[in-house]
């Protein structure tokens, strides 16, 4: 792997990079403990794991596997998530220094879940309170997000996508 856990005072538990990792590197996969469902929903004993979903375009929610459930937000992340197949990858978005936290903006993956968290992400830009739907942040920062949009999401979600393009080409 080229990245370990650190459990830092600032930040909390936090995956960094090992070595330098050259953009558009693939980081890591992601592995799951289980799906959530109605019948199966996260036990007391899983509460603490809530944070550690991943809610994917179809609606099935899965609990992310470690080391994997530590990659954390950023509203300026250095890595992004994609699918290929059902099968879901972190790819490195730009060049990442040795000792650099590994994040990724979950919010530009997400909508239609009834979740919201306040943002800790420490970025110039970030955008404070989540309501972690795409669909909900300004079009501007929707249009940036499209080239890292997992495409499976971008596919179910694409009479949404296109509305948003089709109304900024033509007011
Ligand atoms: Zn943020």
């Amino acid at each position: 792997m080229e990245y370990y856990v650190k459990n830092t005072e600032r930040k909390g538990v936090g995956l960094y990079a090992k070595k330098y990792i050259p953009a558009f590197s693939v980081i890591s996969d992601i592995k799951y403990i289980r799906e959530v469902t109605k019948d199966n929903p996260l036990s007391e004993s899983e509460k603490h794991l809530h944070d550690h979903q991943h809610y994917w375009p179809d609606g099935r929610i899965f609990i992310v596997h470690e080391p994997e459930c530590y990659f954390n937000h950023s509203c300026n992340p250095n890595a992004y998530i994609y699918s290929a197949a059902g099968k879901y990858f972190i790819l490195a978005k730009k060049d990442i220094k040795s000792e650099e936290e590994i994040t990724v903006d979950y919010e530009i993956q997400t909508t239609g879940f009834d979740v919201a968290w306040e943002c800790k992400c420490g970025a110039i830009n970030c955008r404070g309170m989540h309501t972690w739907d795409i669909f909900l942040l300004p079009t501007k920062i929707i249009r940036e997000s499209l080239p890292f949009l997992d495409p499976w999401f971008a596919q179910v979600h694409g009479d949404k996508i296109r509305e948003i393009l089709n109304q900024a080409l033509h007011g």
